[in-house]
């Protein structure tokens, strides 16, 4: 998951800039027009997203309806005719921040009245028809299942009326739309797999926002793999809450089977050797050995897990509903390492949460230590209205005091950052390039199978963005590996 910089306490922030987390960058992104799109069109739309890869995913899903309706996309929302913000509701900052977006359109819209705004997502979906009361400036509100009834509600609102439709769905999978690659490296992809989640954390909005979970016809999944492959992808992430419960039964498609998520890495897998397969979220209830073993066994499935805790201790956990124990976490840990001993690991950890003590906030810290995690996303708790802990739990753990948990967790795992990848040096990765490193056009920077971002100088050999290198690691930060190729494999 991934929340905005601006609705960030700057201790989160610097964690995550010295971890190098890329997606954070992408916070608020604007889509460029499509690439290669020699069409001059007359209805333009501008969309803007938030929140977690499922966002931004579901954002290319838009972009192909209103593509398929005549409009191109934009960079720069003073001339689109349909502004779009694609919202986030996993804690109050990230909703503050998307009211705050909305305020800097306020005047453009003043000088265009023609101009139509929509908030998509899941703010859209928690606060349906409200937002049009508490947002005057806002035309059209759509929730995550309701994107294919856009155009129409786009045509409403051009009539003058405010049109809404937050419905949630059973079966909405978006099987059928190809998503356009707005923006995209040209390298990786995000291919959603699944929508909603069953799981009830008690903190967790997501359940309401989203809905109930529903798995994509694993036929479809493959074809647009492939598809992306044709085009020149190397890399797809399989993207859903909660990927390992991921279950399609076959009934009325072309499949003649159930497909569960180890199978379905495998259908992908096979789709080429090149095309390297990433996924996320795994929930540690779900993620079988059966997955671990068939990301063992294929090498174009990456070893990097995300593996959220939340807590390290088993009575927070309770009260959080995560249905695992702080044992069978760490049990599931050392599954991993037996089965991949070299598997990336990262997780996402709250302070704070009801009722917690200062000697359970200890056992978060002894589980970091113990499992030494890659990367993490760290936060502190911030309740969200209708979920079962604003129900049933009184938020008591003072904000000053989830602020210096925070701080101490986050002490931590740059420890465990630093520990993680000054191990690396020495060894030699294979590295998938991304593009040119930030710092240089002379450097190449791309990820190894464990997520780790390696950046390296370009030498004399005839590489690009896409190829495949081996890199030797010679040194490295919190967050990044510095290293030189040593073989090209193109
Ligand atoms: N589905 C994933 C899982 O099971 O772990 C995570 C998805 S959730 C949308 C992303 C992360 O946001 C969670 O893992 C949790 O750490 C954090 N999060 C969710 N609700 C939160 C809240 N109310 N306060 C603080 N952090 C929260
Ligand atoms: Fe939220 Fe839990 Fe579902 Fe993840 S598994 S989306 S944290 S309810």
């Amino acid at each position: 998951m991934h929340i905005c910089y601006l609705c960030r306490p700057e201790s989160e922030i610097m964690a995550e800039i010295l971890q190098k987390v890329i997606e954070e960058e992408r916070q608020g992104e604007a889509y460029a027009p499509f690439k290669g799109d020699p069409v001059d069109y007359s209805k333009k739309f501008y969309i803007e997203s938030y929140g977690c890869q499922m966002n931004f995913s579901d954002s290319e899903i838009v972009a192909s309806i209103l593509h398929g309706e005549g409009y191109g996309a934009t960079r720069n929302y003073e001339e689109a005719n349909l502004i779009l913000i694609n919202t986030c509701s996993i804690r109050e900052k990230a909703e503050q921040t998307v009211r705050a977006r909305l305020q800097s359109f306020r005047k453009i819209k003043k000088r265009n009245p023609g101009m139509l705004v929509g908030v998509l997502g899941c703010m859209a979906e928690r606060l349906k028809a409200k937002f049009l009361e508490e947002e005057k400036l806002v035309d059209i509100v759509v929730g995550p299942d309701a994107y294919r009834s856009l155009p129409t509600l786009v045509m409403e609102a051009e009539t003058g009326q405010k049109s809404v439709n937050v419905l949630l769905s059973r079966d909405e999978t978006y099987a059928d739309i190809a998503p356009v690659r707005l923006d995209s490296n040209g390298v990786s992809a995000f291919v959603s797999i699944m929508r909603g989640c069953n799981n009830m954390c008690t903190f967790c909005v997501v359940p309401f926002t989203r809905g109930r979970e529903r798995s994509r016809d694993a036929v479809s999944i493959v074809n647009e793999c492939k598809d992306l492959f044709d085009r020149g992808f190397k890399e797809v992430t399989l993207l859903g809450q909660n990927v390992d419960s991921y279950y399609y039964s076959a009934e009325g498609s072309s499949l003649e089977q159930t497909v569960n998520f180890a199978q379905l890495l495998e259908m992908v897998a096979l789709v080429s050797p090149k095309l390297r397969i990433r996924f996320s979220t795994s929930h540690p209830k779900d993620i079988t050995d059966d997955v671990l073993y068939i990301m063992a066994k294929y090498p174009n499935i990456c070893e990097y897990i995300h593996l959220p805790v939340q807590s390290g201790n088993t009575r927070v956990l309770q009260m959080m509903n995560r249905t695992y124990t702080r044992e069978w976490y760490l049990s599931k840990v050392k599954r991993i390492r037996e089965i991949m001993p070299d598997c990336g690991l990262s997780t996402d950890v709250i302070s704070g949460f009801c009722t917690e003590t200062e000697e359970e906030h200890k056992d978060t810290l002894s589980l970091m230590e113990q499992c030494c995690f890659d990367m993490a996303y760290m936060f502190s708790y911030s309740e969200r209205p209708g979920t079962l802990a604003a129900r049933r739990y009184t938020d008591d753990v003072p904000e000053d005091v989830k602020s210096r948990r925070l701080e101490e967790i986050i002490t931590l795992q740059k420890s465990c950052s630093r520990k993680s990848y000054s191990g690396d040096v020495g060894r030699t990765w294979e590295v998938l390039i991304e593009g040119d490193s930030k710092r240089s056009s002379e450097q190449w920077c791309g990820r190894n199978s464990q997520n780790k971002m390696v950046v390296f100088p370009k030498g004399n050999y005839q590489l690009d963005k896409g190829c495949y290198a081996m890199v030797k690691i010679n040194d490295s930060t919190g967050g990044t590996l510095i290293g030189e190729i040593v073989e090209a494999i193109g």
